[in-house]
């Protein structure tokens, strides 16, 4: 068993960091970060408060997207020299959906230790307390900004059981919502997890037709940050098997039609649902 908290030299440790409240750090975390000689951090700014709260004076360098590469060289030269190195992000784990991979395996390749410091991690603390299945899970990260290549990728999770998790932006939430219903079908249940471990902390789940639905509703529903949660596919009604007659009429108006359009025109018609019907339709483009 590794328990050590005084670093060793030449080491890289990869040091959780709260995602809200500064309470959420291990014992051993405040104890590398105030020992290793040098901390590597996202946002110097951002990560200063942290430190002056527990007290750490370590000195810090920016490592962060636009300088990973660079700086990466150069922290192993420093590990090669025997400098002991804490990485930590902005918030939660480093590396998840966030800086740090491109240093890890350089210090990796270079034959050099990496220690995790495990803590916080939006994905864990949203699932541990979402409801869903936690057997099997897929992280999706963030979606793509763009309409279009979110569609496509949202469409090319509609088949998949694992529960699904995604990072959402509060600009983007209602959005995605909206996306999934179409895609996944209003009955299939998700959860929003926001402002985790912070004061104005939500979790709530529903369908997506009823979450998109509470979502927009409330623009403060909309503040801060989100971690969206999706059932896994089985279990759900399948789109697949809409009957005959409303294949033949939602086809025929989607030739013509845009496809939101078609869906509903064509639900009113037969009385199929909606979401199965656009379902159809994308499945049918593809
Ligand atoms: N490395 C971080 C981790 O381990 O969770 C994630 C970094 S990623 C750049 C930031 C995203 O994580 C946010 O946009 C949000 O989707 C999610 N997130 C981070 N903190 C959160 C919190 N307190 N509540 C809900 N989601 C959070």
């Amino acid at each position: 068993m590794r328990s050590e908290t005084i670093p060793s030299p030449g080491t890289l440790y990869v040091v959780a960091t709260p995602i809200g409240n500064l309470a959420d750090i291990t014992y051993r975390a405040v104890a590398i970060l105030s020992e290793v000689q040098l901390i590597a951090a996202e946002d110097t700014r951002h990560s200063a408060r942290l430190l002056h709260h527990y007290g750490i004076n370590t000195p810090c360098i920016a490592l962060h997207e636009h300088n990973e590469r660079e700086q990466a060289a150069k922290l192993v030269e420093r590990l090669e020299g025997g400098t002991s190195i804490a990485l930590i992000s902005d918030a939660g784990t480093p590396l998840i959906s966030d800086p740090g991979f491109h240093l890890v395996s350089m210090v990796r390749e270079r034959g050099h230790r990496v220690v995790p410091i495990p803590g916080p991690s939006a994905i864990l603390a949203a699932l541990s307390a979402s409801g869903l299945p936690v057997d099997r899970f897929c992280f999706e990260g963030f979606l793509p900004a763009k309409t279009g290549a979110r569609q496509k990728r949202i469409q090319a999770l509609a088949d998949e059981t694992r529960t699904l998790i995604f990072y959402e932006s509060p600009h983007r939430i209602c959005a995605t919502l909206e996306q999934m219903e179409e895609i996944f079908g209003g009955e299939r249940w998700a959860v929003v997890a926001r402002e985790l471990t912070k004061t104005f902390e939500t979790i709530h789940g529903d369908t997506l037709e009823k979450l998109s639905a509470w979502v927009a509703g409330d623009s403060n529903r909309r503040r801060g940050e989100f971690v969206l949660l999706v059932q896994g596919a089985a279990g759900c009604q399948p789109a697949a098997g809409i009957d005959a007659d409303a294949q033949r009429v939602v086809e025929i108006l989607a030739a013509e039609l845009p496809s939101r359009q078609a869906a509903e025109l064509a639900a009113r018609i037969t009385g199929e649902k909606k979401n199965r019907l656009y379902r159809h339709i994308i499945d049918d483009k593809q």
